[in-house]
Formats: C-alpha cells, sequence, structure tokens
C-alpha cells in the first residue's frame, strides 16, 4: 500500500489496542487531583508567541530552539504551547478566577509540542499532565504539589522514583549568585557552546542546564546557588523540607536542579528515575503571574510526562487492567432474528454493559469465532426457530454453562440475573475500589 504520506517525524497515533493504558494513568491522575482539591483547566493549543517568551524565557532551550511558531495569515505570531503552565496562568488571568479567591487550583492534561531530535522518551508531540496553583507562598504548598506528584506514582506502584529538591533563590538573592556564575562561567568563556556564550550575559543560571558535555562539566563546579539564599528563600528551603518530612515523603536535595524554564523561583523538584530519568519537573514561579501582567501572585506547579510514566510501567512491569471485554455478542440469522438481536443488543447497551452484534455480514461460523477473539463472556444465537418459540439458549462462553432465556422483555432481567450471578465476585471488587 502507497500511502500519501506518514505521521510527522517526533509525533505519535495511539491507538486503540493502547488507549485503556492512557485512559488507566488519566484516571488515576484526575482521582488525584480531586482528592487534592484541583479541577481541570483545558486552554488552546495555541497562544500568542509573546506568552511564551515571557513566561518560559527567551534565553530557554524551549523558546530559542525547540518552539513550533509561526505566523498566521493575519500577521500573527502564534505557537503550539511546549509546557502546560503559559496557557493556564493566561486564562486565570484573563478570566479573573483570582476574583473568587486564592488558592486556584487547577490541574491540566494536555499535549505539548517541542522541536527535539526524538530519543527514548522524548517525542516532539508529547503528553503533560501538571498541577498549578495560584496565590499561596506557604511552604505547604510546596509539599502539597509534590505530595500529589507523589501520590500518582504511589497509586500507580511504580518504585524507585526519588523526589529531588533545590532552592534557586528568588530576585532579592539571585544578583549575588548571578555576579559570582558570571566570574565563574566568565574564567570559561572560551570552552562553552555558542549558546551558552550568549547566556553568559543574559542568563548565566541557563548554562547549568545545557546538555553539552564540555558545559554540563564546567557547570558541575560553579557556585552552589544554596550557598546565596537570601534569609526568607532560606526559611522558606527549610519549610518546605519540614513539611515533606511530616507528609512521610522522602527527599534529596540537588544543588544541580534548575529546571529548564525561566519561571521558577525558590522551590524547584523533580521526580527521577534510574530507568528513564526525570519524569516530573515544578517548582515555585512566584513572578510569573506579574510577568504576565497580573498582580504579584505567589504560584507554583508541575509537570509529569505521561508517556514518560508508561514507559515506566512498563520497564517496571507494572500490569494496566485490561480494558472491559463485550458482555454479551448477540447473533442473529435471517432478516427477523437479525432485527430482534438488534433490539436485544440495543437494549442491553442502555443498562450500561457492553453488547455486539455482527455489522460486517459474517457467516455464523465467522460470528462465533469472532465473539470468541474478542473474549465476548455470553453469547446467544437466534434463528427462525428462536423466533418462533420466542426462545433461546444463553451461553456462558468461559464456563459453557448454558439456559434458556425468553425473548421478548424477560430476557434482560434473565440475562442480567445470569451475569450477575456468574460475576458476583467482580462486581464486588468493583464496589470495594468505588468505597
Ligand atoms: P528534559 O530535561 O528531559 O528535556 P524538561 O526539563 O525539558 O525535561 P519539563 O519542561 O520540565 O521537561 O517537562 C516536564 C516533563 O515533561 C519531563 O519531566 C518529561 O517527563 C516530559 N517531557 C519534556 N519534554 C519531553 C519530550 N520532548 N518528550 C516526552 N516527554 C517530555
Ligand atoms: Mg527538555
Amino acid at each position: 500500500m502507497e500511502l500519501i504520506t506518514k505521521r510527522v517525524y517526533g509525533a505519535e497515533d495511539i491507538l486503540p489496542a493502547d488507549i485503556h493504558k492512557w485512559q488507566f494513568l488519566e484516571d488515576i491522575m484526575r482521582k488525584q487531583a480531586q482528592c487534592y482539591g484541583f479541577r481541570e483547566i483545558r486552554t488552546p493549543v495555541f497562544e500568542h508567541t509573546e506568552l511564551f517568551n515571557r513566561s518560559v524565557g527567551d534565553t530557554t532551550d524551549i523558546v530559542q530552539k525547540e518552539m513550533y511558531t509561526f505566523t498566521t495569515k493575519g500577521g500573527d505570531s502564534l505557537s503550539l504551547k511546549p509546557e502546560g503552565t503559559a496557557g493556564a496562568a493566561r486564562a486565570m488571568l484573563e478570566h479573573g478566577l483570582y476574583n473568587d479567591g486564592y488558592p486556584i487550583k487547577a490541574y491540566y492534561l494536555t499535549a505539548c509540542y517541542r522541536y527535539e531530535k526524538k530519543n527514548y522518551g522524548r517525542q516532539r508531540e508529547f503528553h503533560q499532565f501538571g498541577m498549578e496553583i495560584y496565590g499561596a507562598a506557604s511552604a505547604y504548598a510546596d509539599a502539597e504539589v509534590m505530595c500529589a506528584a507523589h501520590s500518582i506514582f504511589d497509586r500507580l506502584g511504580v518504585q524507585y522514583v526519588s523526589l529531588e529538591i533545590n532552592s534557586i533563590g528568588c530576585p532579592k538573592c539571585r544578583p549575588q549568585y548571578t555576579e559570582a556564575r558570571k566570574d565563574y562561567f566568565g574564567q570559561h568563556e572560551e570552552e562553552l557552546c555558542d549558546t551558552c556564550r550568549s547566556r553568559l550575559g543574559r542568563n548565566p543560571m541557563r548554562i547549568l542546564d545545557c546538555k553539552s558535555p564540555v558545559c554540563s562539566k564546567i557547570a558541575a563546579n560553579a557556585p552552589k546557588v544554596l550557598d546565596f539564599l537570601c534569609e526568607d528563600c532560606h526559611q522558606h528551603f527549610e519549610e518546605v523540607k519540614s513539611c515533606l518530612t511530616a507528609a512521610h515523603i522522602r527527599y534529596k536535595v540537588n544543588p544541580a536542579i534548575v529546571r529548564g524554564l525561566d519561571y521558577y523561583t525558590r522551590t524547584v523538584f523533580e521526580f527521577v528515575t534510574p530507568e528513564i530519568g526525570t519524569i516530573c519537573g515544578g517548582g515555585r514561579y512566584d513572578g510569573l503571574i506579574e510577568e504576565l501582567g497580573g498582580q504579584p501572585t505567589p504560584s507554583l506547579g508541575f509537570g509529569m510526562g505521561m508517556e514518560r510514566l508508561l514507559l515506566l510501567l512498563e520497564k517496571q512491569k507494572i500490569e494496566i487492567p485490561a480494558p472491559p471485554v463485550c458482555d454479551l455478542f448477540v447473533i442473529g440469522l435471517g432478516e427477523n432474528a437479525k432485527q430482534k438481536a438488534f433490539s436485544i443488543i440495543e437494549g442491553v447497551r442502555n443498562a450500561s454493559l457492553i453488547a455486539e452484534g455482527d455489522i460486517v455480514g459474517r457467516t455464523l461460523k465467522a460470528q462465533m469465532k469472532y465473539a470468541n477473539k474478542i473474549h465476548a463472556r455470553y453469547c446467544i444465537v437466534i434463528g427462525d426457530s428462536e423466533i418462533e418459540t420466542n426462545e433461546a439458549v444463553l451461553k456462558n462462553m468461559e464456563t459453557k454453562e448454558e439456559k434458556k432465556v425468553p425473548l421478548d422483555d424477560g430476557f434482560f432481567n434473565a440475562f442480567f440475573t445470569a451475569y450477575v450471578e456468574s460475576n458476583q465476585s467482580q462486581l464486588l471488587e468493583q464496589l470495594n475500589f468505588m468505597k
């Protein structure tokens, strides 16, 4: 088959056979977000480029190298969202959500776009789950978002995910630190890559995030921001640590974490695994809302990579519950029987169970084979004689047990009774889970 085109490099299709894995993750994320008092926010996939220049920062790799930017027919510069925070923050401000009081707690599940080299756990279109809090300065808020992310890993049963935290200070303590950095990197100016050399004057902290081996090696010995924190930032960091301890969350202070976006202040953190590296990154961005034209609003959040989380589940052989199978397959032979079958199928579906019948014109044998292939739990065959006697045989495909059932309205009663009896333990399990 000669296709006229294939999917874009770095973008992946998520096919029906895999969707249950995504939905399983998303369900857990939504549930945990709800437990922590967050509601979903959905913002457009594109924004005015200016938004990302200002929030993510025009000295970052994301804005300098990775953004999908285009000019519309009307002459506007738009960009596909490379992350979820900027759009959420813009929407919060634009709709004046702060008028209802703080904190505002929102989560998102969104596709993100970055022009990066495709690699293990790295795509050009990828998906993030993220949580955002606006209007909370307390260290409990920092601990809350970290606990929320942690609770998702916990629910999924993933192991060896370690939380690494750092503080990168605030505008008050950063100038001294920036000077020390400039001095240090200035001594190594000749060795830095071109991008980092241009960052030296404007944003030397970004050099810490450079992936080039030479820059990373130089960065490893650079002055540590933790040694330059002002009293308030130091105090805040100490409080964050004690809140995490109170919640029994283990963490490690890693002075090398700076994050790849400009908007961070004070707390930054990553959840790291030996198999995949970083799967979740976040922190505080107390200056972001002001940068976007709002009032000073202490804010924070994180982004978690869905693809990387799925890779991790696969690596750790964590079982994802299989999607529900067909409860009843109804075979109708002959025009009258087909109509009867169709009305039974619809009735079962109306009771929120899964029912299917033939829609491609298969023979009886092929339909039986198909019912087996989709692991249908029950099957009935309706032919002329069943229509005549108004009775058919309901077959439990697993136990092979057979039971006569009426084909009038009594069918549903008979089917649901059989269904509940044979699924008692599973139904009870579902009830327990719902509790
Ligand atoms: P990295 O250092 O791996 O490039 P990052 O610091 O650029 O990550 P963030 O912007 O903090 O990543 O995004 C949060 C999470 O989103 C990452 O921890 C990762 O799980 C995921 N992520 C980021 N970029 C990609 C990508 N290109 N493909 C798949 N997932 C990604
Ligand atoms: Mg990156």
